[in-house]
């Protein structure tokens, strides 16, 4: 699993990521928001776990911000603070657990499975097309039994066009798909992902409906 740690106290999170990467999760840690606010723009997490006070401001208002832009990652809170208002607050925003602050690290291990496999189960959806057999859940992408490694974004292209497969796709809603809010787009960009997930996955799998978008063939 891919692990967003946002957390201010090296002393906490140097523990967290040994105790987490010995199950050889992927642990990327962030000690500020906008940091953390840069990787959940080129980045897909399964979740994150959040402290509340942090250098540049409040956790509450980083969870808000990934829930208004509908980014429904699983998100866990780490706190210190005891408060009931913080908790409810939390979880009112949009996250899926809290531990309060000291933890046992065995514990913050068993509530990141629990809160991904209720995840999982709300997204579970495979989608089979020809030999093509594409984990929307797990990001995973099988060809006739086989692993295809695909980038974040080449992921989120194909994710977008097989989520409304036999629909046409426009251009416009790929690249909001492939890119954050504010970011600057690409000229071609989309162009040439298309052409790298044909070349992985076959050239007739996804269909140019010239000068509006893309769709997924059959
Ligand atoms: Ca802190």
């Amino acid at each position: 699993m891919r692990i967003l740690l946002i957390e201010d106290e090296a002393a906490l999170a140097g523990p967290m990521m040994e105790h987490l990467e010995v199950d050889h999760h992927l642990v990327e840690w962030f000690s500020t928001l906008d940091e953390a606010e840069s990787a959940v723009r080129t980045s897909d997490y399964d979740v994150v776990l959040l402290d509340l006070q942090l250098p540049d401001g409040d956790g509450l208002g980083f969870l808000k911000s990934l829930r208004d832009r509908r980014i429904n990652t699983p998100v866990i809170i780490l706190t210190a603070r005891d408060k009931v208002s913080d908790r409810i607050a939390g979880l009112n925003l949009g996250a899926d657990d809290y531990v309060i602050k000291p933890f046992d690290l065995d514990e913050v291990k068993a509530r990141i499975h629990t809160v991904c496999r209720r995840s999982a189960d709300q997204r579970a959806e495979t989608i089979i097309i020809g030999d093509l057999n594409i984990s929307l859940a797990d990001h995973i992408v099988l060809q006739a039994g086989h692993p295809i490694r695909l980038t974040t974004k080449e992921w989120r292209v194909l994710e977008t066009l097989v989520r409304r497969k036999s629909k046409i796709v426009l251009k416009e809603s790929l690249e909001a798909a492939l890119y954050g809010f504010g970011e600057e787009i690409e000229s071609n960009a989309l162009e040439a992902h298309i052409s790298r997930l044909r070349s992985k996955l076959g050239k007739d799998l996804i269909i140019t409906h010239r000068g509006l978008g893309y769709g997924i063939a059959g």
